[in-house]
């Protein structure tokens, strides 16, 4: 199963804005837009490979996604 790393936005702000905020990494299985948390992002948002998983490029990360993400994929960090 392969993962990757989705931006959700900060209220009001949207992919299509010139610079946009982003709240939080989530996690999604690929080429899915619903978080493994259960939320809902946007199609259009930012994406990053898996691989930033717990470096400075993937902060914030959503803890519920980050729990799941570790249980789904338990040799990440060895
Ligand atoms: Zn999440």
């Amino acid at each position: 199963m392969e993962y990757e790393m989705r931006a959700e936005y900060a209220e009001g702000a949207s992919p299509r804005d010139p610079e946009p905020r982003f709240e939080v990494w989530h996690i999604t299985r690929l080429d899915q837009t619903t978080a493994l948390c259960g939320r809902e992002l946007d199609p259009d948002a930012v994406t990053l490979t898996a691989d930033a998983w717990g470096t400075p490029a993937g902060q914030p990360l959503c803890h519920a996604c980050g729990a799941s993400y570790i249980h789904q994929v338990p040799h990440h960090l060895s």
